[in-house]
Parts: C-alpha cells; sequence; structure tokens
C-alpha cells in the first residue's frame, strides 16, 4: 500500500526538497538585504562625501550655537566627530533599550551619529547642544526644535 502510494508520488516528493531549498536560499537572501553591512558602508564614504558631512556637522554645530546662546568658547574643532556603523546606536539601560540616532560621549568628548543620520541635520545639531554642556533635554532644545518630536 505504502509503496504503491510512494511509486505514485514519487515526482511530488522530489520536488519537496528542492523547494525547501529555495526557500531557505530565499530566507537567507532576504536576511541579508535587511542587514546592511554597515562597518562596510563607513569604511566606504568617499571623501568626498566626507567633506560633505564635515560642512553639515559644521553648520549644525553653528546653528545649535547661535540658537541656543551658549558660548563657553567650545568650537567646532573642540569636538571629536564618529560615525557609528550600524543602523542605530543601541543602548541598554536595565531592562529599557534605546535607540538613539545620535550619542554624545561627554567622557570622550566626542559626538557619535549612527549612520543613516550622518546627513541629518538636525541630529548633528541635537549632539552639537549636548556638546556644548547641554544636559537633559530641556526648554533649548524645545526653542531650538532640536527634539525628535518637532522633526518632520
Ligand atoms: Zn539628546
Amino acid at each position: 500500500m505504502f509503496k504503491e502510494w510512494l511509486n505514485e508520488h514519487k515526482k511530488i516528493l522530489m520536488v519537496i526538497p528542492l523547494l525547501i531549498f529555495v526557500l531557505i536560499f530565499l530566507v537567507y537572501y532576504v536576511t541579508n538585504l535587511e542587514a546592511p553591512d554597515y562597518i562596510k558602508m563607513v569604511n566606504d564614504i568617499t571623501p568626498q562625501e566626507m567633506e560633505q558631512i564635515t560642512e553639515l556637522r559644521r553648520e549644525a554645530f553653528n546653528y545649535a550655537l547661535s540658537c541656543s546662546g551658549i558660548d563657553v568658547g567650545i568650537t567646532f574643532e573642540d569636538i571629536r566627530w564618529f560615525i557609528y556603523p550600524d543602523r542605530e546606536i543601541h543602548f541598554e539601560e536595565g531592562s529599557n533599550y534605546l535607540d538613539l540616532a545620535g550619542w554624545y560621549d561627554r567622557e570622550n568628548n566626542a559626538i557619535w551619529i549612527a549612520y543613516p543620520y550622518r546627513k541629518t541635520r538636525w541630529v548633528n545639531a541635537h549632539e552639537s547642544l549636548h556638546a556644548l554642556g547641554v544636559v537633559g533635554h530641556g526648554s533649548v532644545f524645545t526653542n531650538c526644535r532640536l527634539l525628535a518630536e518637532q522633526q518632520p
């Protein structure tokens, strides 16, 4: 009985492993599409793009200076800027998760911007405000319109 059934469905049964293989390949392919190699992307930034990024950072810093009116003697050149090779900067605080577009590392006076936001003006200006000494996200941020919820 079973043998007969097997003989009858031989062709279909042979196709199943092939379908499974195709499915695994598709899942692998799609998964890789969703996880770009950010380290490579950061390394592949051309000198021309880096120039644009530096220019944008400078403008963002100057905007932070002028909108806040903060004058503490910190200049653009005092800050170290880095592009973070990931979609976002991931933080874990206890059981809380935070995904940030940018992060100011006070200890090292460094601004980290996640790769997709490298040319996003408000993120660069937002972190510049932190670098100018603004702690938390109070009225200075609101007045400068540099909060995430104020962005279109
Ligand atoms: Zn912030």
